[in-house]
C-alpha cells in the first residue's frame, strides 16, 4: 500500500518561526555537512589479504576454538548450545554435562530432565535441551551414532543450523568453512574484507577472497581477532596487527 504522508505547516506542527533574515545568518554559521564520499574505500588486492592473513598466521600459527569438547558429538552439542550465549557461559555447563553424556546414546539415557539441569544457566535451555535429546535420537537413527559429514545432512538435525555446520565442518573434519559469527560479520564488514548485509552474504565474501592455504583456520583469526582485537564499541585499532590494511573510515589508527 502507497505511504501516505501530508505536509504539515510549521505553524500548525508547532515549530516556532523563524525572521528570514535571521534563519539566513544561522545556516551560514552551521558547520557544513560532512560531503559523502562516492567513492567506497578501495577493495584489498590479493598480495594485502595474503599480508594480513600471514599476520594472523604468524602470531597464532594454531588457533582454537574457544568452545570445550571431546568430540566431534560434544563439539556439535556445544555448538547448538552456543546460540545467543557466550562461549564461556556453555563451558561452564558442559564440563560437568560431558564427564556424564559424550555420546548421543548417553545423551538419551540421561534424559531430557536431568540435562535441562546441566544446562539451566544458558539462555533458551528449555529448548536446547528439547533439540539435543532429538539430535541425539537422530544421529543414532539415521547416522549410525556419529556426526555427519555433509553441510545438508547436519543442518537437517535439531538445532543445527548453517553456522552450526559449518563449525564442525571446520573443526572437527578440517574442512574449509567459513562460519560467520557476530565477530566475523563484523570484522569482514569494517574492514572491508567482505562487505554483505546478511551472515551468509559475508560469508560467500570471505571464501572468494581468502586463499585456500589459510582458510582451515580463518575462522578463528577473523573471531579471535573480532572478540580481542576490532571490538564492537572500542575497537583497538592501535595494537590491531592489519591496521594499516584496515578500510574502515573510523579507524583509530
Ligand atoms: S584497524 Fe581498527 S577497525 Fe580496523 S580491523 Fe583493526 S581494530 Fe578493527
Amino acid at each position: 500500500m502507497a505511504k501516505i504522508t501530508r505536509s504539515v505547516s510549521a505553524k500548525k506542527a508547532g515549530v516556532p518561526s523563524v525572521p528570514k533574515k535571521a534563519a539566513k545568518k544561522a545556516a551560514k554559521a552551521a558547520p557544513k555537512p560532512a560531503r559523502k564520499s562516492a567513492k567506497s574505500p578501495k577493495p584489498w588486492t590479493p598480495a594485502e589479504i595474503h599480508e594480513a592473513f600471514s599476520r594472523f598466521r604468524k602470531a597464532n600459527p594454531e588457533p582454537k576454538g574457544e568452545l570445550e569438547h571431546l568430540n566431534p558429538y560434544t563439539l556439535l552439542v556445544a555448538v547448538v548450545l552456543s546460540a545467543q550465549a557466550t562461549d564461556a557461559g556453555v563451558n561452564k555447563a558442559t564440563r560437568t554435562l560431558f564427564a556424564v553424556a559424550d555420546t548421543p546414546q548417553k545423551m538419551l539415557a540421561l534424559g531430557e530432565e536431568k540435562l535441562r539441569d546441566y544446562i539451566r544457566t544458558i539462555g533458551l535451555y528449555r529448548n536446547k535441551a528439547k533439540n539435543v535429546i532429538a539430535l541425539s535420537q537422530k544421529l543414532i537413527d539415521e547416522f549410525g551414532g556419529e556426526v555427519p559429514r555433509t553441510r545438508a545432512e547436519i543442518e537437517s538435525l535439531p538445532g543445527a543450523g548453517r553456522k552450526t555446520a559449518n563449525v564442525v565442518l571446520n573443526m572437527a573434519y578440517g574442512e574449509h568453512t567459513m562460519a560467520v559469527d557476530t565477530h566475523v560479520f563484523r570484522v569482514g564488514n569494517r574492514t572491508g574484507l567482505a562487505r554483505g548485509n546478511t551472515p551468509l552474504e559475508v560469508e560467500r565474501g570471505l571464501e572468494k577472497v581468502i586463499p585456500s592455504e589459510f582458510m582451515r583456520h580463518a575462522h578463528h583469526w577473523l573471531i579471535l581477532h573480532g572478540r580481542y582485537t576490532c571490538l564492537a564499541r572500542k575497537p583497538r585499532c592501535e595494537v590491531c596487527l592489519i591496521n594499516d590494511l584496515c578500510r574502515w573510515p573510523e579507524k583509530t589508527v
